[in-house]
């Protein structure tokens, strides 16, 4: 008897889509599965490492790899493409450039920025969600620079990051790093530079614990970034930011790392969900619609009993596209469907090239200084080995 490939359907090529393709194929024959992967990027993007690129400290390729490499020879379709729609009940989703069906979907969109209504924010600020993004924060600082250089207007000079979370942090680390060289090559000098890093909460990367918190203070301050805690940005124009406490920041550089949603296409399509992001059971299957798996950031994972969900971070991401890849192969060819329980290796912060902070492992090791550099940039490779993207070190 011949049976017809069943179709997989694959939205969003970031850490869950690209596992679960992976891992699907690995189970799935290209006889039993079609498996078509919708991004809007032709690259997968290590979204991790994206604050390096907006520093200027790598190239564009070591965190942008192509899909086509990665997927290639795996008998994937790749569609570059915006997903503007899906129909969980007509089972269908809509792009900007088409249309397509699928007997089972993986929606791994990922998160979007939160602006929380904040005045002028979203018209008036940069983010770092996407290499294209790194380098427009890249390019206009640089630009900004050299208005500085010809003009002495202080609000070219002056940068403003909204948020002291991860990302926020990563960021400015990269900026003390590289802006003293790039200020030597253009004439500045780099004391002349403000570089603020705005924090709403008592104390920046409340995930981690006092002591590393010190650390990561002590050593950006050192470096010449001001941070400003328990203080809230309340809106920002094309060269100003606003503080809670009144004051008001000269800047034309705002960059917003101040947190994130759940994607908006998925928030409301139609499958269940919880303020923005998807419910799933714990096969990872939506709540409401059992050909419907989901990856990432766009879903929201409570741990058993608990009541606080898993934080929306790659490593998650990741271990979740490969269970929705084996899950995917159990509904097509049955057995058993494998339950979600993630492993949590730690977090890392980088704090520039050369310094950062961590916890890793069951008991939360303290990590700081070179080791915990070299553990994150492990980690990276650890990475980037396991989807065959070590090519990307070359660069
Ligand atoms: P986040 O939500 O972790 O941090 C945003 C910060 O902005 C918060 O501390 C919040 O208090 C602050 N904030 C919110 N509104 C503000 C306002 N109006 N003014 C000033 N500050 C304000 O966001 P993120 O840093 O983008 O991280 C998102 C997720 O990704 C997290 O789960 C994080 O752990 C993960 N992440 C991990 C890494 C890593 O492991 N190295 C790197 C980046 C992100």
């Amino acid at each position: 008897m011949v049976t017809m490939a069943k179709q997989i359907l694959i939205l969003g090529g970031g850490y869950g889509g690209l596992l679960t393709a992976l891992t699907a194929r690995k189970h799935l024959s290209a006889a039993e599965a079609q498996i078509t992967i919708i991004n809007r990027f032709s690259t997968h993007q290590i979204i991790t490492e994206l604050h390096r690129l907006a520093g200027g400290t790598i190239k564009e390729q070591a965190v942008a790899l192509p899909l086509q490499k990665l997927l290639g020879d795996k008998d994937v379709n790749i569609v570059v493409d915006t997903i503007t729609e899906i129909k969980p009940n007509d089972k269908q989703v809509i792009t900007a450039n088409g249309a397509y069906t699928y007997d089972a979907l993986v929606v791994a969109m990922g998160s979007e920025t939160n602006y929380f209504g904040i005045p002028g924010l979203e018209e008036n600020s940069f983010v770092l969600k996407s290499a294209a993004d790194a380098n427009r924060i890249r390019e206009h600082v640089e630009a900004r620079l050299d208005a500085y250089k010809a003009s002495g207007n202080k609000a070219d000079a002056t940068i403003v990051v909204g948020g002291g979370g991860l990302t926020g942090v990563e960021l400015v680390g990269e900026f003390a790093d590289k802006l003293p060289e790039v200020c030597r090559s253009k004439g500045i000098d780099y004391s002349d530079i403000s570089i603020y890093c705005v924090e709403a909460g008592p104390a920046i990367l409340p995930v981690f614990p006092k002591v590393l918190i010190e650390r990561a203070v002590s050593s950006l301050e050192k470096r010449g970034i001001t941070f400003l805690t328990g203080v809230a940005i309340t809106e920002a124009t094309k060269n100003t930011v606003s503080l809670k406490n009144g004051q008001t920041i000269e800047s034309n550089t705002i960059i917003w790392t101040g947190g994130v949603k759940g994607n908006p296409v998925v928030g409301s399509c139609g499958i269940a969900e919880d303020r923005g992001r998807a419910t799933v059971t714990s096969t990872l299957q939506s709540t409401s619609h059992a050909d419907v798996f989901l990856a990432g950031d766009c879903a929201v994972v409570f741990p058993e009993g608990g009541e606080r969900p898993y934080p929306p971070t790659a490593q998650l991401a990741w271990q979740m596209g490969e269970t929705v890849g084996h899950n995917l192969a159990v509904q097509i060819k049955g057995g058993a469907m494998e339950k979600f329980t993630p492993v949590f290796s730690g977090t890392l912060g980088s704090l520039g090239r050369k310094d950062g902070i961590g916890t890793i492992g069951g008991n939360s090791t303290q990590l700081k200084g070179l080791p915990a550099s070299l553990m994150k940039e492990a980690s990276n490779i650890r990475y980037l080995s396991h989807i065959h993207g070590l090519f990307a070190l070359a660069y």
